[in-house]
């Protein structure tokens, strides 16, 4: 096989969301795999509908998820005449023709059709008239009848089409651009793709874009049709189902690598492995393994494989990754790091964002922290001020580590006849506002005796006020 090389051609309409974030992925996989090269290409013919913003927001999506292209991007608006030039080839070599037919006249067989029953596709009025180019026609392919184009596909096998569901498709509008087909098959031809991985929503394409290669007397690249993702309703995937671009992704606090080992499973497995580094999807992913039938979008299994690379990131390289989170909630930036660093060590467990991990630090830098209500009424009581009192005094002579904190709530519990969770609760509410936090005695000796106290100290004079 000659190097392999793949591409991935969205359309600017709209941002990056999953669907083509998986397949990117498995086109920049697949190179990656057969040390071969990736190719990004804007496919932005649709003047009205394709913008710079989006542009910019794909190739963003695609460089934070390590999606590095080795050629492009290239922008089908740039390639117009080359297009063209391959028209007019197969006008002359008689594998297309003009047609004159109104688009009124078109679209008024197409509802009679429809009306009756029958397919809509093109009658074929101008495919024996000879006609060249000329104001108002459009170029269109003469697609050989009878006859039937076999898909070879990698993933589903054989897919046969007959011709009689094939129309003689447009190539060129009456305004001389291309249309989908005729530009897809220039450039992937052109720029030598080897393999065309793209949805299975793209099947039907498919035999008109052989036919395309077959009249252009080229080899066609092979054809890998990935079967689509549903939502958890078995809908095909769309907002509805809480499925959101990958940048609002970024943006709500999850990692590139998590999104990417998301996406990888998506319709392909190995085994029963779950969680792949780069390296191992590099190494293991193929084609054969893509599944048959759909895959089914998990929002809650995302955030699972997020919650283990958030884990699994060192804490200093996941402390400046959540410091624009850290800012997004309006929170104070601790000059020391360090400390910073300890806090997080605590969340890193419970945390499945950086923004969940961003908000469960706010106790940590906050002067001043909020009781949540419920909390503070059901454990900043009267009844447990004597207890805060006593606390107060021992923990300003207690060393600030785990063990001898521990000492010091159990002996309490035992010289007031309380349990240590009647102790320990006011006193993560006076310390966080919460009742859920991390250890009691490790945000103690994080916060250190002085917040501490001072913290006491404001219950005390909450309970005294209430
Ligand atoms: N621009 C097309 C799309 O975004 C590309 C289809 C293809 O891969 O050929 O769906």
């Amino acid at each position: 096989m000659s190097a392999v090389k793949t591409r991935f051609p969205p359309s600017p309409t709209g941002h990056l969301h999953l669907g083509g974030a998986r397949t990117a992925l498995f086109n920049w996989l697949f190179a990656r795999h057969h040390q071969g090269s990736f190719v990004l290409r804007f496919e932005d013919t649709d003047r009205e509908r394709s913008r710079q913003e989006y542009v910019d927001s794909i190739r963003e999506a695609l460089e934070w998820l390590g999606l590095e292209w080795d050629e492009g991007p290239y922008f089908q608006s740039e390639r117009l005449d080359l297009y063209r030039e391959y028209a007019h080839k197969l006008y002359q070599s008689g594998h297309a023709y003009y047609c004159e037919c109104p688009p009124e006249e078109l679209e008024r067989k197409r509802k009679e059709a429809l009306a009756s029953g029958r397919k809509p596709g093109y009658d074929g009025t101008c495919r024996e008239k000879d006609l060249g180019p000329g104001p108002g026609r459009v170029l269109r392919l003469r697609v050989p009848r009878p006859g039937v184009t076999v898909v070879e596909d990698l993933i589903r096998g054989a897919v046969s089409f007959d011709h009689s569901e094939i129309d003689d498709f447009i190539l060129l509008r009456s305004d001389g651009s291309p249309t989908y087909h005729l530009a897809v098959v220039v450039d992937d031809l052109t720029m030598g793709i080897t393999h065309v991985i793209r949805g299975d929503d793209h099947l039907s394409n498919t035999p008109k874009q052989l036919l395309l290669y077959r009249a252009l007397e080229a080899p066609p690249p092979f054809f890998a049709h990935v079967p689509m993702i549903l939502g958890p309703d078995g809908a095909r995937l769309s907002k509805r189902h809480g499925a959101r671009s990958v940048l609002e992704y970024r943006e709500e606090g999850y990692l590139p690598q998590a999104l990417r080992n998301y996406l990888v499973r998506l319709g392909w497995s190995w085994g029963d492995q779950e969680i792949f580094t780069l390296e191992e999807m590099i190494e293991k992913f193929d084609l054969s393994r893509i599944n048959k039938a759909a895959a089914r979008f998990d929002p809650e299994k995302l955030l699972a494989v997020n919650a283990y690379w958030l884990r699994a990131t060192p804490t200093p390289e996941l402390a400046e990754e959540v410091l624009p989170f850290l800012r997004k909630l309006g929170l104070p930036v601790p000059e020391d790091r360090r400390y910073l660093e300890e806090a997080l060590e605590t969340v890193k467990p419970r945390a499945r964002t950086l923004l969940e991990a961003a908000e469960m630090l706010r106790f940590y830098l906050v002067e001043e922290i909020d009781y949540d209500p419920e909390a503070a009424r059901k454990f900043l009581t009267p009844d447990i001020a004597p207890v805060l009192e006593r606390l107060l005094e021992e923990l300003s002579r207690v060393k600030f580590k785990d063990e001898p904190l521990e000492r010091l709530f159990r002996g309490l519990a035992e010289e007031t006849g309380l349990k240590l969770k009647k102790i320990a609760q006011p006193v993560r509410v006076a310390l966080t506002g919460k009742t859920v936090s991390p250890g009691l005695f490790e945000i103690m000796r994080i916060l250190g005796r002085e917040r501490v106290l001072r913290r006491l100290r404001r219950a005390l004079e909450f309970i005294r006020t209430r």
